[in-house]
């Protein structure tokens, strides 16, 4: 019998090879009809035998092309049209203008094959790539996904490359980026002087490599944008990166050749090593094992972080020097964005790099390096950015455009349309000019490749946001508003994600974020859903001398703890000559906010033990402090239970904190040890009230969020005593547990609130 189906297939089914992987599908089981792209994903039309058309369409579902990822396919009952082949038709533009974009991944092996094959017409041509590899989201300007409606628009192809593209059975079939030596993009070698040194392939190679031998700082065009590098062996080109980008601290994440190299200086478990494998290539933090490279590229730390090639031209420098290990640094200025444009690097990248390596073919989408870790077995994201976006999230429908704002420090946006939520790449710290101009861009951008126009916009409630002002301008051009608690956005994330039915004790640790209360919460214990939370417990409030921007002195917050505790007769720990203007401060409360932040009590307690005074970097005393505590873990006493105060919330005595850490420096403890126990009496006492919580409210699921859970040892420490007290524990998948995750929370709430017919506040 013969039957015709219509087959709807969404997810990321363009620009994946869909089309010829249907096409040969097709002629395998003798089915008879067309296939075409359009704006909502892959639409077949399909003639044959009944039992052919189920093996065919058992083919779809169950080997898909590699990069492709299917949400749903759809098949209804078709008109007969008699086809006597099966052909691959022009893409559509249909009313429904929604569907998923690739994220850019790494060169294939098929491709390198070929790159490093001298008899290959793309031998070396640094821009190779095929169906199953090679940039996407970062070229993609408008949809459907079409040449023209990329950054290769400009390029026309030869009649070679051409004929590939248009043959059905060649890997590069329709491959929007597809070129070749003749009429593709091309690499250039630039003085920072705006000379042009060198413009062949393998001159540009052959003198970067030697360039970054003689220890030259090279700023190279990546996928998002470009990157700084140099040698991270030596430590003279190190140390002049560090001071040019006036970057002290921050450690420096680098590029290695190979799976072997990176054995070789870091440990590096299977986990860790499929992860540094993957088509998405993120960076991974590994503890060292050897000290092969500079002290400076880390300074002060035990791991690094580290990442494969993914694109042509870094396989093509580390086959000239297989053991080089290069520093490979987003290419900003101070803490401002990525640069990714031209005329941008050229301007501002020159003043820190000798050198520049640029191709003319324009990034439309930045995008920085992803950045992982590993712990107990579990990969959790620090930031989720090249090779993931826009990968999309699942969720429950409203019928309305939403777009959240998200926080303003490690900033990703995030719009949910039908069912499904897209987080934006990374978009750093909204402090800058630069930064806000790029956020309001990057949104422009998301509005046009996936035809979104925003009807409710979700914020946070800091009203010093840049974000909150943004929802505040879309408020006033007459979208709905919607404003979620920051540590509520960050349990609600983990909900969304974990799928969480009901409710859960939630640990926010946290920098800072805006309470309802008006002071800076981030030490919260909430019982939540995405709906609503309670603030069951929190840290006690302590003053945050010269407001949230003076927490670079860290050293003011160790006063103020002092402050809290023991008034103005503090224990001279805390020698600075503006000591006393500060006390003075702290006692008329001026500029000080209140705040029980674990991030900033990482802080202060980081200068009381004096591993840190003044910061170039939100998180650096913390590490610092981290770091010395995992020197002093062998101590293997009973740890400190943190007093409560009962009352309506539960307080846990920060000031009882800081006199335990005093007596233990008078007792001459070692500082090491002091910030051991100080992490274990963390875990301990937040263990401990979750016992309490689960006894009095029956809930038994612990969900955990909030920078502070980048520290690893805490999270080891909380999790291992989680599951020895038997709890479910929630942790962050694809998403960071620092603020790249609140713009996903905020959806979370939101959603949850218009389906419940209700709208918040
Ligand atoms: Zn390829
Ligand atoms: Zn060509
Ligand atoms: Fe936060």
């Amino acid at each position: 019998m013969c039957k015709e189906v219509e087959i709807r297939i969404t997810g990321i089914v363009q620009g994946v090879g869909f089309r010829p992987f249907v096409y040969g599908l097709a002629r395998r089981h003798g089915i008879n009809g067309t296939v075409r792209n359009d704006t909502e994903g892959v639409l077949v039309h399909a003639e044959g035998a009944e039992e052919h058309l189920e093996e065919f369409i058992r083919g779809i579902r169950e080997h898909p092309p590699p990069l492709s990822s299917i949400r749903s396919i759809t098949i209804t009952e078709a008109e007969k049209r008699g086809y006597d082949n099966f052909s691959i038709s022009k893409s559509e533009v249909s009313e429904k203008r929604f569907t998923f974009l690739p994220p850019d991944t790494a060169v294939c092996q098929e491709c390198l094959g070929e790159f490093f094959d001298t008899g290959d017409r793309r031998y070396r041509y640094p821009f190779i790539t095929c169906t199953n590899c090679g940039p996407r989201f970062s070229i993609i300007d408008d949809i459907p996904y079409d040449r023209v409606n990329t950054s290769m628009a400009g390029f026309t192809m030869c009649d070679r490359c051409r004929r590939e593209y248009e043959d059905p059975l060649d890997r590069r079939f329709h491959t929007q980026p597809d070129a070749c030596p003749i009429c593709g993009p091309h690499l250039t070698l630039w003085r920072a002087d705006g000379t042009i040194i060198a413009d062949t392939i393998g001159e540009v190679a052959s003198q970067t490599v030697s360039l970054l031998r003689q220890g030259s700082i090279l700023a190279i065009k990546g996928v998002g944008g470009f990157l700084l590098a140099c040698d991270a062996k030596n430590d003279a080109a190190v140390e002049r990166l560090r001071e040019r980008k006036g970057r002290p601290f921050k450690p420096f994440a680098m590029m290695a050749g190979s799976i072997e190299t990176i054995e070789r200086i870091l440990h590096v478990s299977p986990v860790e090593r499929s992860l540094l494998l993957s088509k998405e290539r993120p960076i991974l933090l590994l503890k060292e094992k050897r000290e092969e490279v500079s002290r400076l590229v880390a300074p002060d730390l035990s791991f690094h972080g580290i990442m494969l090639p993914y694109l042509p031209f870094q396989y093509l420098l580390f086959s000239a020097d297989a053991d080089m290990v290069l520093i490979m640094t987003s290419g900003n200025v101070a803490d401002e964005p990525i640069l990714y444009r031209d005329e941008d690097a050229l301007r501002s990248l020159g003043r820190i790099a000798d050198y520049l390596v640029l191709y003319n073919r324009d990034i439309v989408a930045q995008s920085d390096d992803s950045v992982l870790f590993v712990e107990e077995g579990i990969p959790f994201f620090i930031r989720r950015s090249r090779g993931y976006v826009p990968v999309p999230f699942q969720t429950e429908g409203t019928g309305k455009h939403i777009l959240a704002t998200g926080g303003d420090l490690k900033n990703s946006f995030a719009l949910a349309k039908d069912d499904v939520i897209i987080l934006s790449q990374f978009l750093g710290d909204l402090a800058s000019p630069a930064a806000n101009e790029q956020y309001r861009r990057t949104i422009d951008h998301f509005k046009r490749v996936y035809d979104f126009t925003p009807e409710v916009v979700v914020s946070d409630m800091h009203p010093g946001y840049f974000t909150t002002a943004f929802a505040d301008e879309l408020e006033r051009e007459g979208l709905e508003r919607i404003a979620v608690q920051h540590h509520h956005a960050h349990i609600a994330s983990v909900i969304a994600e974990r799928e969480i039915p009901g409710k859960v004790i939630g640990l926010a640790f946290d920098g800072t974020g805006y309470g309802i209360d008006g002071t800076l919460w981030g030490s919260e214990f909430l019982i939540a859903d995405r709906r609503s939370f309670q603030r069951i417990a929190h840290f006690s409030n302590f003053r945050l001398p010269g407001g949230e921007s003076a927490i670079r002195d860290v050293w003011k917050i160790g006063l103020s703890l002092l402050f809290s505790r023991y008034g103005t007769s503090v224990p001279g720990i805390i020698s600075h000559p503006q000591c006393d203007l500060v006390l003075e401060i702290l006692q008329k409360g001026i500029r000080s906010p209140l705040t029980c932040s674990v991030g900033r009590i990482f802080d202060g307690v980081s200068s009381l033990l004096g591993f840190s005074e003044r910061v170039s970097t939100e998180a650096e005393a913390a590490m610092l402090l981290e770091e010395a505590a995992v020197r002093g873990s062998s101590w293997r006493g009973k740890p400190f239970d943190i007093p409560r105060e009962e009352g309506d919330t539960v307080v846990l005595q920060t000031e009882a904190l800081t006199e335990h850490i005093i007596d233990l420096m008078r007792g001459g403890v070692a500082r090491e040890e002091i910030a051991y126990r100080f992490h274990r009496a963390l875990a301990h006492s937040a263990v401990t009230l979750s016992e309490r919580i689960r006894e009095a409210y029956s809930i038994t699921g612990v969900a955990l969020s909030g920078g502070v859970f980048q520290n690893r040892l805490l999270l080891r420490l909380v999790m291992e005593e989680l599951r020895e007290k038997k709890f479910d524990i929630h942790t962050h998948a694809q998403v960071p547990c620092n603020d790249g995750c609140i713009a996903h929370g905020q959806l979370a709430v939101a959603i949850a609130h218009m389906n419940d017919g209700q709208e918040k506040d």
